[in-house]
């Protein structure tokens, strides 16, 4: 068994520390000095970084913390890393001994195009491909990319636990009541999201049940979005394409 313990960083980054005993295997860290301090706190020792895509705020804390733990990092093999690591791609295992889990890669291009996420039957590391309520924004792929990747994501259990990068959930939330305003587990989950923040608590993880009955972007042929997509033709990606673009100026 492994806790999944949330490092908040930035205005709203999350940096996943997954520990086991004393050991700790931590995802994207963008910033190394708060990793450092909850080692430090709790006398764990750093064992692996696994890194999701080549954005700054995911691995900008990388060079700090092999300086001071020379550890394995798995990164994107579809991209250059200006550190040593190990280049991960689609289907490849990783065999995390020190916390006894293994994860699966999935290559997920679209928010960029090296994008990878890190998967087994319990847990989802979505990075900024997936969200709580939403998906990240096309810097680097095609809507047609980002949609199969959200696509490859729904054939998961849908018991998985969904823990992406950023906080967004909350206005996530509010921007898919633009498009489906009677979803009832979506006024739900907004109610939940309103809670968590005011005490300053994470809205992740989620279950991929929560974000096919709530994510906009998971939905796309839902009847509601379809409409207030105010897209004619109603294809699953031209309803895509114009939520993505809606959100982006929301
Ligand atoms: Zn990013």
């Amino acid at each position: 068994m492994i806790n999944i313990i949330p490092i908040p960083a930035f205005e709203d980054n999350y940096i996943w520390l997954l520990q086991h005993e004393r050991n700790v295997v931590v995802i994207d860290p963008g910033d190394a000095e708060p990793v450092m301090a909850h080692l430090r706190k709790n006398n764990w020792a750093l064992k692996a970084i696994l890194i999701t895509h080549h954005h700054h705020d995911h691995i900008g804390g990388v060079q700090a913390l092999l300086a001071h733990y020379p550890v394995k990092v798995y990164a994107p093999g579809y991209q250059h890393y200006p550190f040593d690591h190990i280049p991960v791609r689609e289907n490849d295992e990783i065999h995390l001994n020190d916390i006894s889990e293994t994860f699966k890669v999935l290559w997920l291009p679209g928010h960029t195009l090296d994008h990878i996420a890190y998967v087994n039957e319990q847990y989802l590391f979505s990075g900024d491909v997936l969200f709580g309520a939403g998906c990240g924004r096309l810097f680097e792929g095609t809507p047609t990319q980002m949609l199969h990747s959200l696509n490859k994501i729904k054939q998961l259990p849908l018991s998985t636990k969904v823990y992406c990068t950023h906080e967004y959930t909350l206005k996530n939330i509010q921007f898919a009541l633009t498009l489906e305003p009677d979803n009832i587990r979506l006024q739900a989950r907004e109610a939940k999201a309103i809670a968590l923040r005011k005490q300053h608590l994470p809205t992740i993880p989620s279950t991929l049940e929560e974000e096919m009955e709530t994510n906009p972007f998971l939905r796309c042929l839902e009847p509601d979005i379809k409409q207030n997509s105010g897209v004619k033709l109603s294809t699953e990606i031209d309803v895509f394409t114009a939520i993505r673009q809606l959100r982006n100026h929301y």
